[in-house]
């Protein structure tokens, strides 16, 4: 099968998760929806169900979700919100909706409120700890995965054993992995790999089964891997931000040559970074997992005052060869648009070039975008 084949099937799963859903329904499947961060996926999977990653969408518009929302709220959220009233899930079974950060603490009251009233789906509460690392944080962590656990087991109609959630832990290591591997692969090929496939590759993995998804995943790895050296002469830089997976915005850097060495992307690399352990108690080993997850500007850090996360991206660049970094930055997003003087400093003191694009879901009208992706790929050039 050639790249460009196995590159399709990841698109046509990325482009269509509603028939998708429709295909887990039919085959007599329970679809668990899984809002942004850190949500314990793997105890979805343990329970025999099939989640699946909310993150918006590129092809909503904004409409009934407006009864339930302040205007100044991320578009991310909004439009999770808009296709649960819409009708595009109501064939989902559940849905986990975590409080991270100060838009999604209010919106799970959102869809807890609509999806009661409605009569629509039972809504699963999640709030991570502040302090995520010592004992306390891991016992709270646990605490809330173990609510997490036992409301899928009352959807799936049975329980979880330990060794259920090893083999799920197993599996997601094994998915995270790979998707790591794609990462590399992707950012060492730019000329197999278009800005607008490798998000595609990436988005497919919220909506595929896991197994089968890592399977496929490894053999188009295996493809990248059997190339000879890239002979691209474009540019390559660094994408940071929430998620940028709007394909009319991604052609933009392809229409201009500009390749992703790697990302500091919360939809794609943020989340993958970490394992976790595949013995002991294993609703412990989750907490570990969130607890061991840095350089997020979700996540309380204790050394603040050293801007670690900035120099950790700086480094990103450095190591990756990359000349540069683009920032989407998504409108109305707090804890990105607070990072970001410190972001930009550690770049700056780096001598990293950078641009910030302002985005978010609604966007229909690129020429602006266009205009600064363009007027960057020349400064880099020179
Ligand atoms: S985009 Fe920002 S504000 Fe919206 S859900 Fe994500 S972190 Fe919260």
């Amino acid at each position: 099968m050639s790249i460009e084949t196995r590159l399709n099937e990841f698109k046509a799963a990325a482009y269509a998760p509603a028939k998708l859903l429709k295909e887990y329904k039919a085959a007599g499947r329970k679809v668990i929806g899984v809002l942004p961060y850190y949500a314990p996926e793997e105890l979805v999977y343990a329970a025999g169900m099939v989640p699946m990653g909310i993150w918006g969408s590129n092809n909503k518009t904004i409409s009934k979700a407006k009864e339930y929302c302040a205007t100044f709220y991320c578009t991310i959220a909004q439009l999770a919100l808009e296709m649960m009233l819409d009708g595009t899930m109501d064939q989902l079974d559940g849905v986990i909706t975590p409080t991270i950060c100060d838009t999604l603490r209010p919106m799970s009251q959102n869809f807890r409120v609509s999806m009661t009233a409605l009569k629509k789906m039972p809504t699963i509460f999640l709030a991570h700890p502040q302090y995520r690392r010592p004992q306390f944080g891991l016992e709270f962590t646990v605490a809330q995965y173990t609510n997490v656990r036992k409301e899928l087991e009352k959807i799936a109609g049975h329980e979880m054993t330990d060794e259920d959630i090893r083999a799920a832990i197993k599996v997601y290591n094994k998915y995270r992995q790979a998707r790591r591997e794609f990462v590399k692969l992707a950012g060492e090929h730019p000329e197999a790999v278009s800005a607008v496939n490798r998000s595609a590759v990436l988005k497919a993995g919220y909506f595929m089964e896991k197994p089968e998804y890592t399977e496929k995943l490894n053999a188009l790895n295996e493809e990248l891997k059997a190339l000879p050296a890239s002979n691209w002469d474009g540019i390559k830089i660094v994408t940071s931000g929430i998620i940028c997976d709007n394909p009319v915005l991604l052609k933009i850097f392809d229409d201009n040559k500009i390749a992703i060495a790697t990302d500091d992307v919360a939809h794609e690399s943020r989340t993958i970074r970490v394992d976790a352990a595949e013995d002991g108690d294993p609703m412990m080993a989750l907490a570990k997992q969130f607890a061991d997850e840095d350089y997020d500007v979700l996540l309380y850090d204790e050394e603040s005052s050293k801007n670690r996360r900035g120099e950790f991206v700086a480094n990103l660049v450095k190591e990756s060869g990359a000349k540069g970094l683009v920032l989407f930055m998504q409108q109305f997003c707090d804890p990105e648009e607070m990072e970001y003087p410190y972001l930009k400093k550690a770049l700056d003191d780096a001598g990293i070039p950078h641009i910030k694009l302002g985005i978010d879901q609604q966007m229909r009208d690129f020429g602006q975008a266009s205009t600064a992706i363009q007027a960057f790929a020349d400064v880099l050039s020179v």
